[in-house]
């Protein structure tokens, strides 16, 4: 645990085995905080809000201080990459370009620390009226084990930015790269107490987090029962919450695509990290024209990516990150098999017995899906795609949003018109054109329906971690006599 500025183990002495899912080895020992740590936290990053010298470093510092953290993810980068894909069973490759995504975002919210200090309002005669922004306080970061230093930097960056301070959770599956991170905070030169860590449990540490009183927001990246939970939990001390949800993702796919490159990129963004991604394009839905050319295709591909070690240099996935989250996968592949949905490619564990001790599972395609499937309404979060059929635009458009999620979706079309007519009429936050999964920095991320509130990334993403405030000077101020004498 990181509290106040030193490290230090839990009160109770409380430790965590975390596994390397290849194989199911220890990778590591990390502290599991208490109640009473979490408590800790807290003040230390109250405490450090209300009278540190932190309140006192300017934006423009802040920044400075971004670019540091940047900096030194630079220089760690084989290091940390190396950890992300042992913890999480992805491979290195995407290990490497999760730093650099990391790096980006720091970068991304120095350069915008400084760059926006308020604004004059046009007000009447004689009165100034300016809006500033200040931090919103204490923050909690909860994070997922999917991206755990991925979507840890879409929070820390924009509210150091802010000029906020800040407890740190990341998933107890996961921890590893979070750990280091709070190293390179130190290194950089965040003042003691701005940026706390306490690993844990969601149950304990981050449920005593959500409740604790002097949190004045949340910002939370898992599923969407934890999150709802964390709804509640956090609405009696009415605090500002954040959430990024899961996502059930639509992928069209028209008749008049280049097929090689519409299943190239619909197996990537089905298949990447083992569709263990909140974006997954894991809901495909095919032009009848095309379908059977296409689920043919993707089939095959699908058969032909290889599993292994995620530091070989031919493995192209990873296991599942633990030995429940895959039999959830396996028991929605169960669910799918008896609502009538048809196997064409994977379905079952790997038969390699080198991969026998870690949590493989093989890509899996479904064809013969309808909209009323469990196995096409709920997110798996795992090497699972539907496909289902569509004659008409219009019909392809209900499809595209027969979701109570909204976080992303892709349309394939040679049309242009047609592409952004689909667009515009996907209710989803983010929505790709020919393509399929990538992100930027400056552009806000976040989900319509019950994909989540709020935005991170992108200008928005900085407004979650700050308060506007409305200063109004009365430039001459005389006696009103609103009441008589
Ligand atoms: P999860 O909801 O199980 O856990 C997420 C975090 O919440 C963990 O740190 C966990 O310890 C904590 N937690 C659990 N119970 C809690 C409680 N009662 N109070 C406070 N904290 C609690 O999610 P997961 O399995 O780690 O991650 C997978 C989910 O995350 C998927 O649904 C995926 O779609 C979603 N996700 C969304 C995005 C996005 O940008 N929208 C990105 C990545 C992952």
């Amino acid at each position: 645990m990181h509290i106040g500025g030193s490290w230090r183990p839990a009160s109770d002495g409380g430790v965590r085995q975390i596994t390397n899912p290849y194989d199911a080895s220890v990778l590591t020992v990390v502290s599991e905080a208490t109640a009473a740590d979490v408590d800790d936290a807290v003040a230390a990053a109250r405490a450090a809000f209300d009278g540190g010298p932190w309140r006192s470093v300017s934006a423009g510092e802040r920044g400075e201080l971004l670019h540091r953290v940047a900096d030194l993810l630079v220089r760690d980068r084989a290091e940390i990459a190396l950890m992300e894909s042992l913890d999480t069973g992805k491979t290195l490759r995407e290990g490497e370009i999760d730093v650099d995504d990391v790096t980006a975002v720091f970068r991304y919210y120095a350069g915008l620390a400084d760059k926006d200090a308020g604004r004059i309002v046009p007000a009447p005669e004689g009165v100034l009226s300016r809006v500033v922004y200040e931090p919103v306080g204490v923050c909690a970061m909860i994070t997922p084990w999917n991206y755990p230093l991925l979507q840890l930097s879409w929070k820390v960056a924009p509210a150091l930015a802010a000029g906020n301070t800040m407890v740190v959770k990341p998933s107890e599956v996961t921890p590893v790269t979070t750990l280091k991170l709070m190293e390179l905070l130190v290194e950089a030169g965040v003042p003691a107490g701005v940026v706390n860590l306490v690993p844990g449990a969601g149950a304990t540490v981050g449920a005593a987090l959500v409740a604790h009183p002097d949190v004045d927001l949340v910002s939370f990246t898992g599923g969407l029962a934890t999150g709802s939970g964390i709804m509640a939990a956090a609405a009696p001390t009415v605090k500002k919450v954040a959430l990024e949800l899961g996502g059930k993702n639509p992928n069209i796919i028209f008749d008049d695509v280049d097929l090689d490159t519409a299943v190239d990129y619909a197996l990537t963004a089905a298949f990447l990290h083992s569709g263990q991604v909140c974006s997954a394009g894991a809901r495909l839905i095919v032009h009848e024209d095309v379908h059977d050319a296409f689920t043919a295709e993707l089939a095959r591909r699908a058969e032909a990516i290889t599993l292994g070690h995620p530091l070989a240099a031919g493995t192209e996935c990873g296991p599942l990150v633990s030995a429940e989250h895959r039999a959830k996968v396996e028991a929605a592949v169960a669910r799918g098999t008896e609502e009538g949905a048809r196997i064409i490619a994977g379905g079952h564990r790997p038969d390699d017995p080198e991969l026998a001790r870690g949590y493989f599972y093989r890509p899996t395609l479904f064809v013969d899906c309808h909209r009323g499937m469990s196995i096409v309404q709920e997110e798996v979060f795992g090497p699972v795609a539907t496909v289902e059929r569509f004659r008409t635009e219009a019909e392809a458009i209900e499809l595209g949003n027969d979701t109570r999620y909204g976080l992303s979706g892709g349309v394939w079309t040679s049309d242009v018109a047609r592409g952004e007519r689909v667009a515009a009429a996907l209710r989803h936050g983010t929505v790709w054109i020919n393509d399929f999964g990538p992100y930027i920095p400056g552009a806000e991320w976040g989900g319509f329906g019950r994909s989540g509130i709020g935005r991170e990334l992108g200008p928005a993403g900085l407004d979650e971690y700050r308060e506007a405030k409305h200063l109004y000077r009365n430039l001459d101020p005389r006696p009103q006599r609103w009441f008589g004498s």
